[in-house]
């Protein structure tokens, strides 16, 4: 499937056209963005691994009945997803406290919660994604209540598959954000699932293993990448 009219360009992924109105080419970028891109980088070969890491997750999914974007991997950097009409709600679960709920409510990082906790964020870059709840979501028609419905029950059970796999492979799945889109009226799962949109923390030392190593100038960003790959055989 050969790209066609580049549609958008984001912070991480480039949007191509196809052939078919139903499919879209995702090439994944080697940018990093930070604080709602104030910081910039690059991270070597991140694209790579996080198109790699993300077929893994999707193909796990799919298996486990999660409807997905997730086409096929056509080569390093490119992925053929379903072309979705993108809620405008970023879905966050979490599992550990960390990052803006430690903030937000004042709490020590790493303590896990005793249930997830589904959070919703409005995609806007001018406004930084500032959190919402299900009321703006529905009023301001967002989504419907049918739709949002489908995306805590999606979220949850992304969060139950992902949760056990990765602890398996000495990762806690601490949070992560997901996007869901819709394709011929179903809520399906979109974006990309990797250590751009997860964190991810070493079982046994706790180290983290995502992109908070480069918002926090940790170092060694590459290679927590790189062993992300490796532990779940992407
Ligand atoms: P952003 O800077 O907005 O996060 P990215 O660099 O992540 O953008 O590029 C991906 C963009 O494409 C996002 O805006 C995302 O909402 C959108 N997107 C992801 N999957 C699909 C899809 N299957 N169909 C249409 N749009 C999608
Ligand atoms: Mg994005």
């Amino acid at each position: 499937m050969e790209a066609r009219e580049l549609l958008y360009e984001g912070k991480a992924k480039k949007l191509f056209a196809t052939a078919d109105p139903d499919r879209l080419l995702q090439f994944f970028k080697d940018d990093a963005t930070a604080f709602n891109a104030k910081k910039r980088g690059t991270i070597v070969d991140k694209g790579i691994l996080n198109n790699a890491i993300s077929e893994v997750f999707f193909r796990l999914l799919e298996n486990a009945g999660v409807p997905t974007h997730f086409v096929r991997r056509l080569d390093d950097r490119h992925m053929l997803v379903k072309r979705l009409e993108i809620v405008p709600v970023e879905m966050v679960v979490r599992n550990v406290i960390a990052g803006s709920l430690a903030k937000r409510l004042g709490l020590e990082e790493g303590r896990p919660l005793p249930e997830p906790i589904v959070e919703f964020f409005y995609k806007s870059d001018p406004l930084d994604d500032p959190m919402i709840n299900e009321w703006h979501v529905r009023v301001l028609k967002m989504a419907t209540q049918a739709e949002i419905d489908r995306m805590v029950e999606l979220t949850l059970r992304t969060n139950a598959v992902l949760q056990p796999f990765l602890a398996e492979r000495g990762i806690v799945l601490v949070d992560m954000k997901l996007e869901f889109g819709r394709f011929h009226g179903e809520i399906v799962l979109g974006d990309e699932i990797c250590p751009d949109t997860c964190r991810f923390w070493d079982s046994s030392s706790g180290e983290k293993m995502d992109k908070d190593r480069f918002r926090r100038d940790l170092g060694k960003v590459e290679e927590a990448y790189q062993e992300i790959a490796r532990r779940v055989g992407a």
